[in-house]
């Protein structure tokens, strides 16, 4: 009889047990595992969710900005540049996308509306677009300014993305003393994509082809730096 319960407890009754404790420790590490998921995803939705981007269309209104080889305005050409890239962002529902302008509204400098906008809204990104002008018409390319070291690798990003899209020459990222750039607290940069008083490039700066993949190139250039 002795020797049966021996048998029992050995044959029966420990397997039973082992059986039993792995169960329940493979179902509270699923659990655990769950847990840790559910934390992540909460973690990385209100990461993206909070993503606030400020889109500076240059100039506007009275400050007409450059004049193009053609006599159009560079106000007109941020404005629309702008609008596209507002456009492309607002389809991504994990970015708050902001306008400093939306239409041909004037912005004085003297405000400082342009970086206190983005500043007073805690923005993470600040994008300031931009066309260039030099008196010499066969000046070309496609530039990068920052200002704080916080905006450089933001700034190198951008200049890779928007040459690959512009074609034109890299003419690299620099620092410069600018305000909208300068006053702002988050990584900001101000794009100048090409230059309007080169005939050739201009006339293609006009067409919808090319903002297009210019703000494609920009969207494309914000998710990269925010991954
Ligand atoms: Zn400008």
């Amino acid at each position: 009889m002795k020797k049966k319960i021996i048998m029992l407890i050995i044959f029966v009754l420990i397997p039973l047990f082992v059986i039993l404790e792995y169960k329940d420790s493979s179902f509270s590490s699923k659990k655990i595992n769950l847990e840790i998921k559910n934390m992540e995803d909460e973690k990385e939705d209100s990461r993206l969710t909070d993503y606030k981007v400020v889109i500076d269309a240059g100039h506007g209104g009275e400050d007409v900005g450059a004049t193009g080889a053609s006599g159009q305005y560079e106000k007109n050409f941020t404005l629309s540049v702008a609008k596209k890239v507002s456009k492309l962002l607002e389809q991504n529902p994990h970015i708050q996308v902001y306008m400093t302008r939306s239409d041909d509204s004037f912005i004085s400098q003297e405000s400082r509306h342009r970086p206190i906008y983005a500043n007073d809204l805690n923005a993470d990104l600040f994008l300031s677009i931009h066309a260039n002008t030099f008196t010499d018409s066969s000046v070309s390319g496609t530039e990068t300014f920052y200002y704080h070291p916080y905006s450089l690798k933001f700034a190198e990003i951008m200049q890779k993305n928007l040459v690959q899209a512009t074609g034109f020459k890299d003419r690299g990222v620099k620092k410069d003393d600018l305000f909208v750039i300068k006053d702002t607290t988050m990584p900001a940069v101000l794009l100048e994509i090409g230059y309007l008083t080169n005939p050739q490039d201009e006339s293609q700066m006009w067409t919808e082809d090319f903002q297009d993949c210019v703000a494609t190139a920009i969207v494309d250039g914000i998710k990269e730096y925010s991954r």
